[in-house]
């Protein structure tokens, strides 16, 4: 694969209604759900106007069946003014950091969808609980476990329901994958092996400070390898081995270059998994099992993912998966339904990664305690 002058998005590219008093949301909503299949969308506040909100997502409400655009929440008033001509915002629905919890008292906004940094993610999910609104928060779901559960405990007190964006567990081939593990038609699986990487670009983003992104590659991409192995087992893994390389030691002097980690399951499978951010081209997820293997390249990217078994390609249609993601969440909140991809889902990311940074550390394996 020969992907000389890729950014990040270039490379993934490759491969309750409006009325609702914020007060009534705080629980008479609930005793009363609607069914989702009456079509009824849900008003989101988008968070954090950057190239994923501005690329995939702002596109993706055109798509939606249950969730539409109603409020903005930027730090850049030309942004918020060009957003709102582009997609029908009233100028009274863009707000800004410091206004944000004036979020409360808008009937048009249902749910809260963050897009920031991440060390951001923990304190605007936080926010957005106590401001009465669901929160769709951003992966990786926070910068650390500590962060991950004080997330979890305002969504709860707050009765608000809280999940992170993991589009790949929407995936139709990711699904297929995760259906031939469970009903084991080539046999159980045996051992995985995961990774993604990319080149990253402008040594000066937020992405290579400590402060804000709270890890490098792993928490940025290598994340979607570490989850993949976990929804193909079923499985939390117990121990983890890792090495961290730098080739670069200027550009990632805060955070991790390069890393490979082995994660042991109870069912005996072991994982190897790989990420970077310092060259394009790994972007897989093989599993092997008692008799054939299943193997995705590419296999994390927003379109053109890839499955083949031992039995021959399987193609599928992939809907726009952020779409799919926030319909997903909506049905879940209209339904009354808990989520698939819900804080304790992050949280359960979060503990391999804090296992992972210590291992790497510590130069020994680390057992992985919830
Ligand atoms: P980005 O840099 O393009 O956008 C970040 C936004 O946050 C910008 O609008 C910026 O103005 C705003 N911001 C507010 N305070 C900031 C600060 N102190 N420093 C920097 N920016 C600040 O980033 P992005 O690529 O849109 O990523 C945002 C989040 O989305 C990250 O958590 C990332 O991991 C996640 N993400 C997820 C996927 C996915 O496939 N699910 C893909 C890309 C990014």
């Amino acid at each position: 694969m020969n992907l000389p002058n890729f950014n990040r998005r270039d490379f993934l590219n490759t491969s309750v209604s409006a009325g609702l008093a914020a007060g009534l949301a705080q629980g008479g909503f609930f005793s009363a759900p609607t069914h989702a299949s009456e079509n009824k969308k849900l008003g989101v506040a988008l968070v954090g106007l950057g190239s994923l909100s501005t690329n995939q997502i702002a596109p993706a409400f055109q798509k939606s069946a249950n969730c539409k655009l109603t409020a903005i929440v930027t730090g850049t008033p030309d942004k918020g003014n060009m957003w709102s001509e582009k997609y029908g915002i009233g100028r009274d629905h863009i707000y800004n950091y410091n206004s944000f919890e004036k979020l409360a008292s808008d009937e048009t906004v249902d749910l809260v969808y963050i897009v920031l940094p991440n060390s951001m993610h923990a304190e605007y999910t936080i926010r957005a609980a106590e401001a009465g609104k669901h929160v769709l928060c951003e992966k990786p779901m926070a910068n650390s476990v500590a962060d991950c559960r004080d997330m979890i405990h305002a969504c709860k007190s707050a009765n608000r329901k809280l999940a992170i964006g993991y589009r790949c567990q929407y995936e139709p081939h990711h699904l297929k994958c995760v259906e031939l593990a469970r009903n084991k038609e080539l046999g159980a699986i045996k051992m995985i092996d995961a990774g993604f990487a990319f080149k990253i670009g402008d040594p000066k983003q937020w992405r290579l400070n400590k402060k804000l992104a709270g890890g490098g590659a792993l928490m940025d991409v290598g994340i979607y390898a570490l989850q993949a192995c976990r929804y193909l087992t079923g499985e939390e893994p117990t121990i983890i081995t890792a090495q961290e390389t730098k080739t670069d030691a200027a550009k990632f002097a805060q955070v991790d270059e390069s890393i490979t980690w082995l994660m042991q399951f109870p069912s005996g499978v072991l994982a190897y998994c790989s990420t970077s951010y310092n060259f394009n081209g790994l972007n897989r997820l093989n599993a092997y099992t008692e008799n054939g293997f299943v193997r995705m390249d590419p296999a994390f990217s927003y379109v053109g993912n890839s499955l083949e078994t031992s039995k021959g390609k399987v193609a599928l249609d992939v809907p726009d998966q952020f779409a799919t993601e926030m319909d997903a969440f909506a049905k879940c909140i209209l339904e009354d339904k808990p989520s698939k991809v819900s804080g304790e889902e992050g949280l359960k990311d979060m503990l391999a990664i804090e296992a992972i940074y210590q291992s790497i550390e510590t130069r020994a394996s680390v057992k992985v305690v919830a």
